[in-house]
């Protein structure tokens, strides 16, 4: 019975199993952004891999479940009870179901094998229930609560919203505490359909190469929750779409990521909610570059403007500005606009613009301009505009 886990963790987030906690939360950010729903509308594999993410992040980042993983090549909520199997009565602890399974290699099972008191069924061995309750302790129902996780959205902007900052409401789908219960999951005396098992009584999970039948943990095989919130199902949570206003501040980079407090996933359990983080992203400008807080820019400069030195308009940010370039201006010579580029809006100081110029040549169609170009070639035919490269070579 050869099988795969359902999903390796590590391998969804493209990192090795040794990855610390920061490496984990890099690859997850990079992968969440490229797969965001937002990003990648009606693609449905996008959506897929954004929640495999999702999915992996939740358990490698934490500390509790990502040791429980490492082990069992999976993480389950309640872990595994060590209660004792009651064959044929599936309405107590959980059901294991190993058939097709050789447990002759465990300790403790098969003929004489010495199992630490447990009574031994046909489908289990008191060997291997004692594995497993080394890890988890007994019973373990109650829920901790825990803070909600981080929500990570890209927010795509324009050159010119950067600049000047701009406010933009964005649609967040994000899980809230029930209002109903108050994030309890259990008021209310009706009854619903188990969220966990979705009303079959069952769950299944991999560990390693075995495929478990569980008895859900949650509703104990019935399928059923009684007094459970009939808003949120007994989930405490519930899944909403928010519209957020987002204010960018001016001078807002690419790649620049805001932090919205307590925008994030809620708590469980009123635990505290987690923070919603925007990345910027700024669309390129055909002509304006920006380096940090300074412009560039190219600028075509006609050769007699070069060769004469003059005064000529070039675009900023503010609108057209006059620079003067001096006599002999040579092709690529830079020239720095002080405080003409983007507003720090932190230390409220203005970059520069850099003009690199681009020098351009006439084309000679009329005949006065290919007689003052002739005349200009002959004033200067002795002289080799490459005389300095033949001597280096
Ligand atoms: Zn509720
Ligand atoms: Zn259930």
């Amino acid at each position: 019975m050869a099988a795969t886990p359902k999903h390796d963790y590590y391998e969804t987030l493209g990192v090795p199993r040794t990855a610390d906690a920061e490496e984990i939360r890099k690859a997850y950010r990079k992968l969440a952004r490229k797969y965001h729903p937002d990003l990648n509308p009606g693609d449905k594999s996008s959506e897929d891999r954004f929640k495999n993410v999702q999915e992996a992040y939740d358990i490698l980042s934490d500390p509790k479940k990502r040791p429980m993983y490492d082990q069992f090549g999976f993480y389950s909520e309640n872990g595994f009870t060590g209660q004792q199997p009651q064959p044929g009565q599936g309405g107590q602890g959980q059901h294991f179901d190993f058939s097709g399974f050789d447990f002759s290699d465990f300790p403790g099972a098969g003929p004489g094998g010495a199992g630490s008191g447990g009574r031994r069924t046909t489908e289990t061995g008191g060997g291997f229930r004692d594995i497993f309750s080394q890890f988890f302790h007994r019973g373990e129902q109650e829920v901790e609560p825990e803070k909600g996780g981080d929500l990570e959205y890209v927010m795509n902007i324009d050159f010119w919203q950067a600049i000047r900052g701009t406010t933009a409401r964005v649609n967040i789908t994000r899980y809230e505490t029930c209002g109903t219960c108050q994030g309890t999951g259990s008021t209310g005396a009706g009854e619903v359909a188990c969220p966990q098992c979705k009303g079959t009584g069952h769950v299944s999970q991999m560990a390693g190469a075995m495929k478990f039948n569980l008895t859900c943990p949650r509703c104990g095989g019935s399928g059923k929750l009684r007094n459970a919130c009939p808003t949120c199902g007994g989930d405490g949570r519930l899944a909403r779409t928010e519209q957020v206003e987002i204010r960018i501040p001016p001078g807002a980079r690419d790649g620049s990521r805001l932090r919205v407090p307590g925008k994030g996933n809620a708590g469980t359990q009123g635990a505290p909610p987690g923070d919603l983080y925007i990345t910027t992203k700024v669309e390129p400008h055909a002509f304006f570059r920006r380096e940090g807080e300074n412009i560039e820019i190219t600028v075509p400069v006609a050769v007699w403007e070069a060769a004469l030195g003059s005064k000529i308009e070039v675009p900023t940010i503010d609108g057209r500005t006059l620079l003067k370039i001096p006599q002999g201006t040579t092709n690529g010579q830079k020239f720095r606009m002080r405080e003409k580029g983007v507003l720090n809006s932190r230390t409220n100081q203005r970059g520069d613009q850099i003009v690199e110029v681009a020098i351009t040549a006439p084309d000679p169609r009329d005949e006065r301009t290919r007689k003052l170009l002739s005349d200009l070639a002959e004033i200067h035919k002795d002289e080799d505009p490459r005389a300095e490269m033949w001597a280096k070579i």
